[in-house]
């Protein structure tokens, strides 16, 4: 590592000003700091995200994706380029910080290079990627999913409940949605070499450590499954206790199953049901028939498939106890994706030089870097989010431990500039 990086200090002020003048920018209609893909606030967001991208010095190009591509020109503009970034919309009455670290924090580590005089031999790509969390119609990561190649002609005739299609609230944002489609032809003509990502961890464990530094191993992966139970519906009033085949009564068995899987993973592993309809739904009808939508994520691929496994068979064995038939069908919504252990190391060994404490840390949560790893190596660097709350009003991460987070891309970025396939 050279001195040069162990030079770059990332301005605070700076990082706070851009990232208090980016919070204005949201709907006023929504709590929090709500900024959704396709909306106004976002458009008039990303407009100025295009600005500071070119205050800083780069070269801000559109990809036909609706990401924003700030190119920081390197000596030879042929070799494979570095590619670091995120993401700046919101949640629903979400926070300041998920996503937007990892572009205001980039820009930063632009504006450090340029005063330190610091040219890298590859170029740098700063990729504000459109639309990362998942939005009405199901889909999460649009540009990062687009550049890979990921999106399809499926995904743009998918439907929100209001029966728009997807390809159409592209339009509506100035997008050609064959353009989208077609943006992963840029990738594929200009080689990447390296992703990393600077995000806050939306989870406590850095801060329960008392470390300013997490380098992901691996993002996690996650299975989404629909329970669907037979029951029987029956008079509320008449049908006894022991002659019923309640839906909803097995649907509650399935829900504290979900739960103790959830309690008993050995590493990050968590389970969720999220939502449970039961019809007919009247005060006088015992439950039918009962939807149940659960997940399980980890990074631990062993145990989701066995997790995955016991619990459906769990499950049945409890429905059958009440005469409940059940069909559980899973769906994988993310793989588990390893961070790449080059890129890895190259972070913790840009921590350690800089004498920085850091530890390895899963990602419960998904990122874009899940699409980028299929165009090149990828990394994540975390850094503490106040109390682990995340994607609400109070999300907060410390402007100190943002600087070492830019601090430690910066000597990553470094680092990987040098290094050859
Ligand atoms: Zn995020």
């Amino acid at each position: 590592m050279s001195s040069k990086s162990e030079a770059l200090a990332p301005v605070p002020e700076r990082v706070e000003r851009d990232l208090l003048d980016l919070a204005r920018i949201r709907d006023p209609e929504s709590g929090g700091w709500t900024r959704t893909v396709f909306s106004e606030p976002y458009r008039a967001s990303r407009e100025w995200v295009r600005s500071r991208m070119i205050d800083a010095g780069l070269d801000v190009h559109p990809d036909g994706a609706g990401n924003l591509v700030g190119v920081l020109h390197g000596r030879n503009p042929a070799a494979p380029a570095l590619v670091t970034g995120s993401h700046t919309d919101t949640v629903e009455s979400g926070g300041r910080f998920d996503g937007i670290v990892g572009v205001l924090g980039a820009l930063e580590l632009v504006r450090q290079f340029a005063e330190h005089d610091i040219r890298l031999e590859r170029d740098l790509l700063v990729i504000d990627f459109l639309g990362e969390e998942s939005n009405e119609f199901g889909l999460s990561c649009l540009g990062s999913r687009a550049l890979a190649g990921e999106l399809t002609a499926a995904h743009l005739d998918r439907r929100d409940y209001r029966g728009d299609r997807l390809g159409d609230r592209y339009t509506a944002f100035g997008l050609d949605p064959s353009g989208v489609l077609a943006a992963s032809g840029w990738t594929a003509a200009r080689p990447l070499h390296r992703y990393v990502e600077l995000h806050v961890e939306q989870g406590p464990l850095l801060e329960e450590r008392g470390v300013s530094i997490g380098v992901v191993t691996a993002i996690t992966g996650i299975e989404r499954m629909l329970a669907t139970f037979a029951g029987r519906p029956d008079h509320a009033g008449t049908m006894p206790m022991g002659d019923r085949r309640d839906a909803l009564v097995a649907a509650a068995e399935a829900v504290l199953a979900v739960r103790r899987e959830g309690c008993g993973a050995p590493t990050h592993g968590v389970a969720t049901t999220s939502r449970l309809s039961s019809e007919p739904g009247s005060p006088n009808v015992v439950p039918g028939t009962v939807r149940m939508h659960a997940e399980m994520r980890s990074v631990d691929s062993d145990w989701l498939s066995s997790a995955m496994r016991r619990l459906t068979e769990e499950i049945r064995l409890k429905a059958a106890g009440y005469g409940v038939e059940v069909e559980v069908e899973w769906s994988r919504d993310n793989e588990r994706v390893p961070a790449n252990p080059a890129v890895h190391d190259a972070i913790s060994g840009a921590a350690d030089t800089l004498g920085i404490a850091w530890e390895p840390v899963p990602s419960g949560a998904t990122h874009d870097a899940v699409h980028m790893a299929r165009l090149c190596p990828m990394g994540m660097i975390f850094v503490p989010s106040k109390a682990g709350r995340s994607h609400c009003p109070e999300e907060w991460s410390e402007l100190d431990h943002i600087r070492t987070g830019i601090q430690v891309l910066g000597a990553t970025i470094m680092e990987l500039d040098r290094t050859h396939d």
